[in-house]
């Protein structure tokens, strides 16, 4: 068998949806398990919903999630002859969210947006899957909080391995058995409790990884709006080429560093058993793409990943004494306990730098916790940029009209943390 995973931008809308259920019945090799993540932008309009409800109360939230439903209707009556009948699967899934509106206490954010955003994939892979058995394709719409279990801690769901692993083999290889394709959504699970719990954002890759793994997927394929793995960002980027090949070891670097194409958990999965990885385009379903597998490290090209939105935190000791073990250890439990993600680290006779993702609610939290021992120090508005492979022509292409703060090589990577030059006007 094989997984198919489509993101978000190849369902955007009606015609989308329908390419997407063309590039299924026209490569089909195998039965299949098709993981799906919400509509177009749909999870940051329902990121939306949960910040109204929490900023401004009810009515708000409520007007934020009419916008959200009116989308999917006017999306589910271009794609279907006979509407009311995916509408009256579909609807529910709002009023579930509305009902939770008027009932949230508004106690537990992280929880509630779990409860709110997941509907996004629960329609989307609804109307997929009724658009497949419209066109008489046996497909069959699982939902994936009834397989993929994790724990309780929301909006970052770790996944329960084991219970999800003897959920995932009896249910959907019973599914397989009857029908050609399975339609489940990415990015969902449930815990214990039976709360819906969300994987991380941009987290469907992981749950089509997860689902091979189980499920000893011959090949995952996932599709997405670029011809492969680029050698960089096509959004901030000219002149990029396609790399054909990767190792599972490369492709678990680059996501590492942050290379948005692949969500960085999805690699570990299915490198753990073998399974190729092959990334197209539902542009052009018929290109190469980029097949990542197991196999002797090749020649890479430069590879640029750039990180927005970062900070570097400076932290030092009030009273001058050397940060020692104890303290880092300490500062690396509030990291934990704070939520914030370490992507570079330094340290100096009394002080200690990490490069993380601007978060002033992170940040603030981090400094009341810290204050009594240590002093903080918050440079906003950087970049972190990483080479890999890199040579000096593209590393002084990429410093121009940028102050470097922090440089660091490795052997073959070399990151930047850099700022803007500001423009300073002559007179
Ligand atoms: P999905 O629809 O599956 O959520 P994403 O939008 O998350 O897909 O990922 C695809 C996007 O990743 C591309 O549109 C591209 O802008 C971005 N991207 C970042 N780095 C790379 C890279 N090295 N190669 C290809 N695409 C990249
Ligand atoms: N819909 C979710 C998101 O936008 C998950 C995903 O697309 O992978 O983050
Ligand atoms: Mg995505």
């Amino acid at each position: 068998m094989e997984v198919y995973k489509f993101g978000g931008a190849s369902v955007r809308d009606a015609e989308n949806i329908q390419n997407v259920v063309k590039i299924i019945s026209d490569t089909r090799k195998s039965k299949l398990v098709v993981v799906i993540s919400a509509m177009g932008k749909m999870t940051n309009a329902l990121e939306k919903v949960v910040n109204a409800l929490y900023a401004e109360g009810k009515a708000a939230a409520e007007a934020c999630l009419d916008e959200v439903k009116s989308y999917h209707t006017q999306e589910i009556i271009s794609l279907f002859h006979k509407e009311d009948q995916v509408l009256q699967q579909v609807l529910p899934f709002f009023d579930q969210v509305s009902d939770l509106l008027q009932a949230s206490g508004m106690e537990q954010y992280d929880r509630d947006y779990d409860q709110i955003v997941s509907c996004g994939e629960l329609s989307s892979t609804t109307l997929v899957d009724a658009y497949m058995r419209e066109q008489g394709i046996n497909s069959v719409w699982l939902d994936a909080r009834a397989v993929v279990r994790t724990n309780d801690r929301y909006r970052e769901g770790r996944v329960d391995w084991q219970e999800t692993e003897s959920l995932i083999s009896e249910q959907v290889n019973e599914l397989l058995q009857k029908h050609d394709i399975v339609v489940t959504q990415g990015f969902i699970g449930s815990d214990a409790a039976g709360y819906t719990t969300t994987l991380g954002r941009e987290g469907s890759d992981y749950t089509a990884s997860i689902f091979s793994y189980i499920l000893n997927a011959d090949l995952m394929s996932i599709w997405k709006d670029v011809p492969g793995i680029l050698t960089g960002d096509p959004r901030r980027f000219e002149n990029l080429t396609k790399i054909d090949r990767l190792s599972y070891r490369e492709a678990i670097e680059m996501t590492y560093y942050g290379a948005k194409v692949i969500h960085p958990k999805t690699i570990k999965p299915i490198q753990n058993k073998g399974i190729p990885l092959h990334v197209r385009s539902f542009v052009d379903p018929g290109g190469t793409g980029t097949l990542i597998s197991d196999e002797i490290e090749l020649n890479y090209p430069p590879v640029i990943v750039v990180e927005d939105d970062q900070a570097l935190v400076h932290i030092s000791t009030r009273d001058f004494s050397f940060v020692a073990e104890h303290h880092l250890s300490k500062l690396f439990d509030l990291f934990t306990k704070t939520r914030v993600k370490v992507n570079m680290m330094r340290n100096t006779a009394i002080s200690f730098s990490i490069c993380t993702h601007d978060d002033e609610q992170k940040f603030s939290a981090l400094e009341s916790e810290m204050q009594d021992e240590f002093k903080v120090i918050i440079d906003r508005g950087l970049e972190l940029i990483t080479i890999r492979h890199f040579n000096q022509e593209v590393v002084d292409e990429l410093k121009k009209g940028k102050i470097v703060l922090f440089e660091e090589r490795l052997s073959n990577t070399l990151q930047l943390v850099v700022k803007n030059v500001p423009i300073v006007k002559r007179k």
